[in-house]
């Protein structure tokens, strides 16, 4: 099980190193995909994979999306999406007559209230027609209002005059209320070759609505995913995130203090660490510490910051030093409030990261982490050293002139070839 990050940046991109949200995971082992966010630009995210993090995940396996929130950041990419992956209709095909029954979703898509309503009118006003259909399945609250899933009749089928009404390829989703302790319990699950998987979700702090989700293999020995949307405090979603802790928690960190010593220019350590903090947390969101603290209370067994601001791009070659200095002050500083002496990863576009067993082998969490990018065995003193030569990975293969000592193949735990640097 394998995380890979198509875009890593905060609201304010995409930018030039990052495109915004979205990440997918090969959750059931058996090349399906499912997609947590779908930020604009995500569907040419996986065109663009390179030669290096193969193999490559392909779009047209992805079956389930996981939305967190209502941010554009977080969604403008779901219509182009799904125009792509549920294909064009044949020419002079009309979209399935009332009267017949529908065939199957081939994507089903979870979220908040307000979801199924905004892809819905998008694809209405983008007179999108598909071969085949997708479904919307909302995780609401008492308060929430809910979009009905009337049936299309041939006259009203693609109005946004009447939003009750389903698109032509739209199948009737769920409406899936909370518990009374606010959390969704087993919203969707899947019988993966290793385990069958149970989805979750709860609620987290962010300036709007905003969701987690955790994926749990129910088979022993089992590994559970923490995915959290943008949020200043995730403390609503904590009763699913303890007993089991998380194998891997993704964590956003949007902003960050940056210490003197990691910014010679002087530009980015003006700010002092207080005045960060209260910048992040009046726009709902999370530093480093608060990212490692969270970490620390789950006892979480690996951890992963995404969602970066654009202050903080990713390196673009490995002797791009001043920003591989920022960005591993930024891991640094998680790696300290979580306490753990552990390696801290800070996301970037097309990054991979397995998904450990818990509790297998707990002091084997650094190289599995850093094992797709070719650092394996090397002892956490070397820790920064580390860090930047792990985002190296990112480069392109005309760097490997100069680093051929270090280039090496290795396998990862899927058996797949990969390029070590
Ligand atoms: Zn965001
Ligand atoms: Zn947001």
């Amino acid at each position: 099980m394998s995380d890979t990050f198509l875009g890593t940046s905060s609201g304010g991109g995409p930018s030039e190193s990052r495109n915004c949200s979205s990440l997918v995971c090969d959750m059931l082992a058996d090349q399906s995909l499912w997609m947590v966010d779908c930020a604009e630009g995500t569907t040419r995210q996986f065109a663009l994979q390179p030669h290096y993090t193969k193999p490559h995940v392909r779009i047209h396996y992805v079956s389930k999306i996981f939305i967190t929130h209502m941010h554009a950041d977080h969604i403008m990419g779901i219509v182009p999406f799904l125009r792509n992956v549920l294909l064009p209709p044949p020419a002079g095909h009309s979209s399935h007559p009332a009267s017949s029954l529908p065939k199957p979703p081939k994507v089903q898509i979870y979220g908040p209230a307000g979801l199924r309503l905004f892809v819905r009118q998008i694809m209405k006003m983008t007179l999108t027609r598909t071969l085949e259909n997708y479904v919307v399945h909302e995780l609401l609250t008492a308060e929430d209002t809910t979009t009905p899933c009337d049936p299309p009749s041939i006259n009203s089928a693609s109005s946004v005059a009447e939003p009750n009404i389903l698109h032509c390829n739209e199948v009737a989703g769920q409406d899936i209320y909370a518990s009374p302790d606010g959390l969704w319990r087993a919203i969707a699950q899947g019988n993966g070759k290793i385990s069958k998987i149970v989805v979750d979700a709860g609620p987290i702090h962010h300036r709007d609505p905003c969701i987690g989700y955790t994926f749990s293999e129910i088979q022993f020995p089992s590994r559970k995913l923490v995915i959290l949307g943008d949020t200043y405090d995730p403390a609503p979603i904590l009763p699913l995130c303890i007993n089991p802790p998380p194998s891997l928690l993704i964590h956003e960190a949007t902003d960050s203090h940056i210490s003197h010593h990691a910014d010679p220019s002087g530009k980015l350590s003006r700010r002092t660490a207080g005045e960060v903090h209260q910048k992040a947390l009046s726009r709902g969101h999370s530093v480093p510490e608060m990212a490692g603290a969270f970490a620390k209370q789950v006892d979480a067994q690996d951890l992963v910051l995404n969602h970066i601001g654009g202050r903080f791009p990713a390196p673009r070659n490995p002797q791009d030093r001043a920003r591989h200095k920022i960005i591993n002050d930024i891991g640094k500083k998680a790696s300290e409030a979580w306490g753990k002496g552990r390696h801290v990863a800070v996301a970037y576009d097309f990054l991979r990261v397995n998904v450990p067993f818990n509790n297998v082998n707990p002091t084997s969490s650094l190289s599995t982490l850093n094992r797709h990018h070719g650092q394996v065995g090397v002892l956490e003193a070397e820790l920064e050293v580390l860090v930047a030569v792990s985002v190296e990975s990112v480069e392109v293969e005309a760097s490997t002139s100069n680093r051929s000592a270090r280039s090496r193949e290795d396998s990862d735990i899927t058996g797949n070839k990969r390029r070590r640097w």
